[in-house]
């Protein structure tokens, strides 16, 4: 059994996209290839923001990817948990508590930077004494809680990056806790990736500053810090960050478009990566392929152009059965056949609707050249028809009329079909049966 558990740690405050549904797959192909544990944790400490009808999108979204969970937990339900981690750090001296309000700090800031010092908390709480804090609390000021860095250099060997090193001193204490008593996002974190026992955190690259506070957070609970591996972000085709359009790339939307999950996967989880971009029809060979070492230093790119291109080929290359259920349900008779004449025309799988009007019709019948039509109407061969009647048919055809190449081909399916384009008629030919098909070619509708 794998020591291995690693987590995707949404806030529930909007809709997933692909750049946080890229994170959890990472995580989820990890956890699946080490034979490990895949936690999904709602991040949910911010009670304003957080709505649970976005932690049931995200679920939703995930089980639409493919992407399973063995553990679930909501931070909200786990206070009691991080308290006891505040505690701690109290007693430890590394939590402390601060007075000033927004505005004071904020003009902090602006005389530092005026100054030319980098704006970093100047720790003027932790110099309050005992009788300055009772006074401050006496005129009913809160405290918020800062965590008290180390100032010194936190090293890691990032399992994508390499080695990382950070100098804390160049930072914030960060706040921990606000004045009203509310968590924010870090201390919750740690406390819960400690208490799950999480061995790898793999996330984006924006946090690495947080990691080197997290790590000091580990060390100061005594715990064991896990391996961290920070992907590089998703940007745009043209290299231009995401961040402004990610709401328009949300795995709904992809969905609504006819996005298959499994186009979705197969382009997320090599976009960044060594490995080229194809369409893999089962989530197992993403897992096999999976190493952390493919992904790369260099940003990923996510073209929405490219992703609907791999969905067409993805449904190119998938079999029947993997479609059986879904074609029975769009109530399409006769389907195994079909699915093999249509599919390489197909740029998203609701697009069998529209096909099988050319199989099932009634459509109207575009009669271009009388006579070739009739001809080829007379000359129709009787049934039983395969896939060689087509080849067979339009020899006899040619041979009667000396049409040949276009002028034979395009009348006849215009005939067939009503339309300029198509599947392959060898193979829609047979699904069509001749009743219809002689029907068509009188020019009725069929
Ligand atoms: N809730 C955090 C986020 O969405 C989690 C980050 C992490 O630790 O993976 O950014």
């Amino acid at each position: 059994m794998s020591d291995t558990v690693v987590r995707f740690a949404p806030s529930p405050t909007g809709l997933l996209h692909v750049g946080n549904a890229r994170t959890a797959l990472l995580n989820f192909l990890f956890a699946r290839k080490s034979g490990g544990k895949f936690l999904l944790r709602i991040d949910d400490t911010d009670s304003e923001r957080s709505k649970p009808e976005y932690e049931a999108a995200i679920v939703e979204d995930l089980k639409w990817l493919g992407i399973a969970h063995d553990l679930f937990a909501r931070q909200s339900e786990r206070a009691e948990a991080h308290r006891a981690a505040a505690e701690k750090l109290k007693a430890a001296g590394r939590l402390y508590p601060c007075y000033e309000s927004a505005l004071e700090l904020d003009r902090r800031r602006q005389r530092q930077i005026a100054s030319g010092r980098p704006p970093v908390y100047d720790r003027a709480a932790l110099n309050l004494s005992a009788e300055e804090r009772a006074k401050l609390g006496a005129q009913g000021r809160k405290a918020h809680w800062r965590f008290k860095l180390s100032q010194s250099k936190v090293k890691w060997r990032d399992l994508i990056r390499g080695e990382v090193e950070i100098d804390t001193a160049h930072l914030s204490d960060p706040v921990l806790i606000r004045e009203d008593g509310r968590f924010l996002y870090t201390l919750p974190s740690v406390t819960d990736d400690v208490d799950f026992a999480i061995s790898h955190i793999i996330r984006g690259e924006d946090h690495v500053t947080n990691t080197a506070v997290q790590i000091e957070i580990f060390e100061a609970l005594g715990a064991t810090v896990p391996a961290f591996a920070h992907h590089p972000l998703l940007v745009g085709a043209g290299g231009e960050a995401l961040s402004k359009r990610l709401g328009s790339l949300s795995l709904r939307l992809l969905r609504e478009d006819g996005i298959e999950p499994l186009a979705a996967v197969s382009y997320l989880a090599k976009t960044g990566t060594s490995d080229p971009i194809v369409p893999h029809t089962t989530i197992s060979e993403l897992i096999e392929g999976f190493a952390l070492e493919k992904i790369g230093r260099a940003p990923a790119h996510f073209d929405p152009a490219e992703l609907s291109n791999l969905n067409a080929k993805l449904l190119h290359a998938l079999p029947f059965e993997a479609v059986a259920l879904r074609l029975a349900a769009a109530g399409i008779a006769d389907a195994a056949p079909f699915w093999e004449a249509v599919k390489p025309n197909l740029a998203r799988f609701s697009d069998v609707g529209d096909l099988w009007t050319l199989v099932e019709g009634p459509l109207a019948p575009i009669v271009e050249n009388a006579p070739l039509i009739a001809k080829a109407a007379e000359l129709l061969p009787p049934e039983p028809w395969d896939e060689a009647t087509w080849t067979a048919w339009t020899g006899a055809v040619a041979a009667a009329t000396g049409a040949k190449g276009r002028a034979l081909y395009h009348p006849l399916r215009l005939a067939l079909t009503g339309r300029e384009h198509g599947p392959e008629l060898k193979k829609l030919l047979p699904l069509i049966g001749r009743a219809r098909a002689l029907a068509r070619l009188n020019g009725e509708k069929a």
